[in-house]
């Protein structure tokens, strides 16, 4: 009994063959980079492992039903990135592969990349651009030691990136699976894409209900949570991101340190993903029913370590029920963190926040940029700017998104 989110894919879907290879590639590939971990050198930044599937299947490779070929990128430092981001590999490899089952998310962003689930929502299996793969591929030394330092960053997460080549060769896809900045046992109640500036920035809203959708290809929209809301509807409806001067304070850093980060790899175009869990409104009988994957252990101080990316789990849920109720045994993974008052008091919300989208490079957008304006002959719409300007911005945005009641810290 399952309840999916988005399209799932099974046979017959137009996107079956090439989630199934990805998956197999993944399975394979991860199951054999096991083994004692070492400390990482150089080379292990540069290595890549390939791959052949075919019918007949090879010392390496199981028999596959479809021809395609696999490559892996750096797998020992993306089976160091798990690690260090409290991935169980067990778990990474029963949640990506288990069973075939994906959701896909549509094209939710305008560049064209696919979104996939894990089947317990988990994990996100992004199609990305070549430029993309090379930024990433270029930064991942820094990237590691961000994440090595930063055991709190916003950044995403990123668990590996591989590459699929298929119709002999002639088609290759990029992607990376990175996690899930939103649980799968709570609904959002409210979801912002935040990126600092107002440009186009603005989803309106129609909740009016639109019958001619209905057995048309987009999905009816009825509530304010299936929208995707930006930085012009965020300072329409007047939202702040309630955290009272001990968050503020972790939090403020945290994304300064980031942003700093993302300015060194000369990046930008990313923004803050933002989903509100109201308390008060809870689950939906849907949400409550989702069946995920369950991770091993119920212990409340291994639950603790499996996912360092928090600022406090300890005052988020009353502690007579956990670890005893499995209801809560997803606590220890989602990573949210619960508003508080200026008294540092909680709230009624759960905010799961991330920095996504963070490998667009500047000089890469700026060279397309250029080569489209003079292509169209028009000057305006310029909205590359350089990694420096774009972060600034972006942190000032967030800054002045944070409710500050009383005392200003400065
Ligand atoms: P564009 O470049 O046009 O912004 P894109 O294809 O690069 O689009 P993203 O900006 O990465 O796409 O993501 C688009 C949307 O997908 C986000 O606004 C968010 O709703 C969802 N999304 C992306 N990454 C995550 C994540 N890690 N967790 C949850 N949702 C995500
Ligand atoms: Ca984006
Ligand atoms: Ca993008």
């Amino acid at each position: 009994d399952y309840v999916i989110l988005g399209n799932k894919i099974d046979e017959g879907h137009r996107n079956f063959v090439m989630a199934y290879n990805m998956l197999t590639g993944i399975r394979v590939a991860v199951s054999g980079c096991s083994g004692v971990m070492k400390s990482l050198s150089d080379s292990d930044f540069r290595s890549t492992k390939k791959l052949t599937f075919n019918a007949d299947g090879s010392e390496l490779t199981p028999s596959s039903k479809y021809d395609f070929k696999f490559k892996d990128y750096c797998p020992e430092v993306f089976r160091e990135l798990r690690s260090l981001f409290g991935i169980d590999p067990a778990d990474y490899l029963m949640s990506i592969t288990g069973k075939y089952i994906l959701s896909e998310l549509g094209s939710p962003g305008k560049s064209g990349s696919f979104f996939y689930y894990s089947r317990d929502f988990r994990f996100i299996i992004k199609t990305i651009h070549h430029a993309e793969h090379k930024q990433l591929r270029r930064i991942l030394k820094t990237y590691y030691s961000h994440v090595k330092e930063n055991p709190n960053t916003l950044v995403s997460q990123f668990y590996g990136l591989h590459r699929l080549k298929v119709n002999g060769g002639m088609k290759k896809i990029h992607f990376i699976v990175m996690n899930n900045l939103f649980p799968p046992h709570r609904d959002i109640h409210l979801k912002y894409d935040l990126k600092g500036s107002t440009w186009g920035r603005y989803t309106r809203i129609d909740t009016t209900n639109n019958d001619k959708d209905k057995d048309g290809k987009e999905e009816q929209k009825k509530d304010i949570s299936d929208y995707t809301l930006k930085d012009l509807n965020w300072l329409e409806r007047e939202d702040k991101i309630k955290f009272g001067p001990e968050k503020r304070q972790i939090f403020t850093q945290q994304l300064e340190a980031d942003v700093k980060f993302m300015k060194k790899i000369n990046v930008m175009d990313y923004s803050l993903l933002l989903g509100v869990h109201d308390v008060k409104k809870g689950n939906s009988l849907t949400t409550e029913k989702l069946s995920v994957y369950e991770p091993k252990s119920n212990v409340r101080s291994e639950l603790f370590k499996t996912n360092p990316r928090d600022i406090d789990r300890g005052v988020d849920l009353p502690r007579s029920v956990f670890p005893g109720r499995s209801k809560y045994i997803f606590y220890g993974h989602d990573g949210g963190i619960r508003a508080t008052d200026e008294e540092d008091k909680p709230l009624p919300e759960i905010y799961y926040l991330g920095i996504i989208d963070c490998l667009t490079n500047y000089s890469f957008k700026k060279r397309l940029e250029t080569l489209w304006r003079s292509l169209s002959h028009s000057r305006s719409t310029i909205s590359a700017i350089p990694a420096k300007e774009y972060g600034d911005r972006f942190v000032n945005f967030i800054r002045a998104g944070i409710s500050t009641n009383k005392v200003k810290t400065s």
